[in-house]
């Protein structure tokens, strides 16, 4: 895991926010290939969960949220933690992580006290009662509140789901494992409506759906399992869920990677809406699959990152340190395909920044021409750059090039005219 954190920091996947300034515990900020990394897992999800689907409609809703949806959804009085303070260094826990010392001091705790773990702020100039609001702490409630304005919109039929990917907050007492428990996150959710009758039958087709999006990403199935809630666990709108759960590397290592709830008809009866069909009247029951992105993050990155102690390459410099590859799936790395002109000579090098301009059209690519080829090779290993492409002065002649695997790291010379069918070809899914 340390690992991982210095490389992502190193390499501008994730900082820590506001670190000029001491940070802010629980928040981060994607750098410039974190950002894309993210945005591959979003669109890679929304792709197969909306896009490539009949029954599923999107939505984006706001962030901060009038009060009533929260009275109405329970979350008022039910998303809280119970707290104990320490009576002498002040320091708050969760009631059942401790027992009846302070676990930093060993001072005396206060009795539990309920605390909310919903963000609170003030919509307008005036800071009362009348004008909170909320920051989501999910991004499920919205959907269920446009219930209505979709059906009335979208053609949708039951059984159909709408999707939403958006951010959430949530004060977090103990937030921590760098991103995996972070006060504001983004989450990919799934509220899919179905017939009452059918909700075992569908919440087991997406405890399958959602399973098989990852190992379809490689996961190893050693490392991600199912696990059913026990009664005692499940939230106060769930009759049944399964959480699937990654081996982290960090205590205790099997934890929540994301949870499939059955919401039963619990929702859209709290807002007060039903849906009609030919014959009848009724609630929908909702199968909702909840993904956060932060975690599916952090597990495609520790499942891609290999140390090879001596280095992958077998020249006498660099057998010497330890090499780092980013083994991601290529529909997640940030970065495609690198264009490394061998010398920094006026031809090859025209010809480079020419081919980069037309893979960029397509692909995001990224044009280097600092360092040693070795160097430039293993920068691009590190954060996952599935093929790199150089150019040399038989470029010039030939018009080919050379394409190296990051996996394999065989190489084959391209002809410059079928660079963009090439990596078509390669890129196709
Ligand atoms: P936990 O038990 O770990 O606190 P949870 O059961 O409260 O998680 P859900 O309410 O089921 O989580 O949220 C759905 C998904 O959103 C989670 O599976 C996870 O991927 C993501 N998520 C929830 N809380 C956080 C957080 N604090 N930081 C990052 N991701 C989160």
């Amino acid at each position: 895991m340390d690992k991982l954190i210095s490389l992502a920091k190193r390499k501008g996947f994730i900082f820590p926010t506001a670190e000029k300034y001491g940070g802010l515990q629980g928040f981060w900020d994607w750098g410039p290939l974190g950002v894309e990394l993210k945005n591959n897992i979003k669109k890679e999800w929304w792709k197969k969960f909306v896009q490539q689907r009949a029954d599923v409609v999107g939505l984006d809703s706001a962030i901060i949220t009038n009060p009533t949806v929260w009275a109405k959804s329970g979350h008022l009085d039910k998303f809280k933690d119970s707290l104990v303070e320490c009576k002498q260094c002040h320091l708050r826990f969760k009631e059942d992580e401790v027992k009846d010392k302070c676990p930093s001091c060993g001072g005396e705790l206060t009795p539990a006290k309920q605390f909310d773990t919903m963000f609170k702020t003030h919509a307008g100039p005036v800071e009362d009662s009348a004008s909170e609001v909320y920051l989501r702490p999910e991004t499920a409630q919205n959907i269920f509140v446009n219930f209505e304005n979709i059906l009335n919109t979208s053609r949708v039929k039951v059984p159909f789901g709408i999707a939403q990917i958006g951010k959430a907050f949530r004060n977090e007492i103990t937030p921590g494992n760098f991103i995996f428990r972070s006060r504001e996150f983004e989450q990919m959710e799934l509220e899919f409506f179905v017939d009452p009758k059918e909700d075992k039958k569908w919440f087991d087709y997406w405890v399958e759906e959602s399973y098989n999006w990852f190992i379809d990403f490689g996961i190893s199935k050693d490392n991600l399992r199912k696990r059913p809630q026990d009664k005692k666990e499940l939230a106060h709108y769930a009759k049944e869920t399964v959480d699937l759960e990654y081996n982290f590397p960090f205590e205790p290592g099997w934890n929540e990677l994301i949870g499939i709830a059955n919401r039963t008809d619990y929702d859209l009866k709290a807002h007060g809406f039903s849906y009609k069909d030919d014959k009848s009247e009724y609630v929908p029951y909702v199968i909702e699959p909840s993904f956060g992105v932060e975690r599916p993050a952090l597990m495609f990155l520790l499942e891609a990152l290999q140390s090879v102690e001596g280095g992958r390459t077998k020249t006498t410099q660099s057998t010497k340190e330890e090499e780092l590859v980013l083994k991601l799936d290529k529909r997640l790395a940030p970065i495609k395909i690198a264009i490394l002109p061998l010398t920094k000579k006026e031809g090859p090098v025209n010809l480079a920044k020419q081919i980069f301009d037309q893979l960029k059209l397509n692909f995001a690519c990224q044009y280097d021409e600092v360092a040693s080829i070795g160097r430039r090779y293993r920068r691009q290993d590190e954060i996952g750059t599935p093929y790199c492409l150089t150019v040399d002065f038989d470029s010039l002649n030939d018009k080919q090039v050379t394409v190296r695997d990051r996996d394999t790291m065989k190489q084959e010379r391209v002809a410059v005219a079928e660079l963009s069918a090439y990596f078509q070809d390669k890129f196709k899914e």
